[in-house]
């Protein structure tokens, strides 16, 4: 049935005809239109939108096939979540390799996004642990990929958007850690150079290192923050697991509650607020902050929001993370949760990858319309002066040259799409 959707920025709005899946034996269903997977909707733009066409909803392909808990080798269905994963294997003393800062996604939507998380440098990318998979294309076939069977199916795959197939299931290796606790510390930084003295200090002794911005910081301030870094701690038990709080945005509210004078009012009151140089944290606060609040996306309004997520080369991130940062606080929008971090020296496994070396900027911006794409227009023409490139995972709106210039093997893995999947985000950027 047709049904109007959105992803998790609330923008845009698309009109697709949802069919379930249930069981990963079962054959492709062949509806008239076009196909794309469906994880768990956690992208923010349109890359998970299928406008006038099929969504291929894969939650119900839910089954752990098989798990040693000795190696630490997982296999699952593609629709398994990875707060079912956290559940299942930090008890075994086995954790998920890359965490992006939500839970709640996809096996297979984490692959088709190579997704990377706050230990990049020592990680790299989700895909990086992803050992084999198997792909169901819309000709009936069922194709092993792994490094050396279909590889170039493999590897296009991987942040190969979900344009190559269904991802029916997946085995990955995980990380051991002696139990659920972080050994943290926090630490106040006053400017861009002192954010990345810190970061290349950490990199060596830290596994988790990420900082929050503050994006509404006037010129004399632009670049302080608060630089966060941690290592699983040695403990098993440390103390009691905080209480699940079940908090939820109950409404969406008219207009969004997101606007000059309330980001000013946290950016400086977060930015001052009192921290405890070192602790012992409960892995969920320190990966999910916002996960706490369920439906916290509706805070924006009826109208959504956009993310905005660059990448800028390593040769000139200070130069032009800040001149981006001067862009938005011109701009007097912004975010709660302004996120920058340097990415380390891997290569990533996929075709397409958007985590590489360098120093990754990211934001929210509430939808007040072609003012917001404007300035979304101007941070692209920063980036791609400076080589960068945006996340397709988070974009609604870059332009189809931008992204042609993010990612020039945007070809190659044309040659490997589906012939009967699309996606709205991809028909935007190449048609
Ligand atoms: C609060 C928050 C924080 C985030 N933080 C990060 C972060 O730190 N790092 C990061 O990398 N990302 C981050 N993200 C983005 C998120 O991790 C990715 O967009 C992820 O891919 C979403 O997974 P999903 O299961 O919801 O997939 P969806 O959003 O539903 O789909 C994503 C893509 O995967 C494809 N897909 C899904 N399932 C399959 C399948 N079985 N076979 C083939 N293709 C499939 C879809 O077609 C689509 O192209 C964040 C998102 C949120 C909401």
């Amino acid at each position: 049935m047709p049904t109007v959707g959105s992803s998790w920025g609330r923008y845009p709005h698309v009109t697709q005809n949802i069919v379930p899946l249930h069981w990963r034996g079962a054959e492709l269903p062949t509806p008239d239109g076009t196909l794309l997977a469906y994880g768990n909707g956690r992208s923010y733009g349109d890359s998970c939108l299928n406008d006038a066409g099929n969504l291929l909803v894969t939650r119900g392909l839910d089954r752990l096939i098989a798990f040693d808990p000795g190696s630490g080798i997982l296999r699952c269905e593609a629709g398994v979540l990875f707060s079912e994963i956290l559940d299942l294997v930090i008890p075994q003393g086995w954790f998920l390799p890359v965490l992006p800062g939500t839970k709640f996604i996809t096996v297979g939507g984490a692959i088709a996004n190579d997704v990377h998380g706050k230990n990049h440098h020592r990680a790299g990318t989700f895909g990086e642990h992803v050992r084999q998979f198997e792909l169901l294309r819309s000709d009936g076939s069922r194709l092993l990929c792994d490094r050396t069977q279909n590889s170039e199916l493999f590897h296009a795959s991987i942040g190969g958007l979900g344009l190559t197939g269904l991802i029916v299931w997946a085995e990955f290796s995980l990380q051991r850690i002696a139990g659920p606790w972080l050994a943290t510390e926090t630490l106040r930084f006053e400017n861009l150079a002192e954010f990345f003295a810190l970061s290349s200090a950490s990199e060596k002794d830290y596994e988790y290192s990420v900082a929050w911005i503050d994006c509404c910081a006037p010129e004399a301030k632009l670049g302080r923050g608060l630089f966060m870094r941690a290592n699983h701690a040695q403990v098993s038990n440390a103390k009691r697991p905080p209480r699940q709080r079940h908090l939820r945005m109950p409404f969406t509210p008219p207009l969004s509650l997101v606007n000059r004078a309330s980001l000013r009012l946290f950016n400086t009151l977060y930015y001052h607020r009192p921290i405890a140089a070192h602790g012992l944290s409960h892995y969920e606060p320190f990966f999910f902050p916002l996960d706490s609040i369920a439906e916290w996306n509706r805070m924006y309004g009826p109208r959504g929001f956009l993310q905005y997520q660059c990448l800028v080369p390593p040769q000139n991130s200070a130069e032009v993370v800040a001149e981006l940062l001067r862009i938005i606080a011109r701009s007097g929008t912004g975010s709660f949760l302004a996120v920058l971090k340097t990415f380390g020296e891997r290569e990533a496994a996929g075709l397409m990858s958007f985590a590489r070396t360098g120093t990754t900027l990211a934001l929210d911006f509430a939808n007040a319309g072609p003012s917001t794409f404007a300035l979304l227009d101007r941070l692209d023409a920063v980036v791609a002066a400076a080589s960068g490139s945006v996340y397709p995972a988070k974009d609604a709106r870059m332009s189809s040259a931008h992204f042609r210039q993010y990612f020039p093997q945007w070809e190659k893995l044309q040659t490997h799409i589906d012939p009967k999947f699309s996606s709205s985000f991809w028909r935007r950027v190449t048609e």
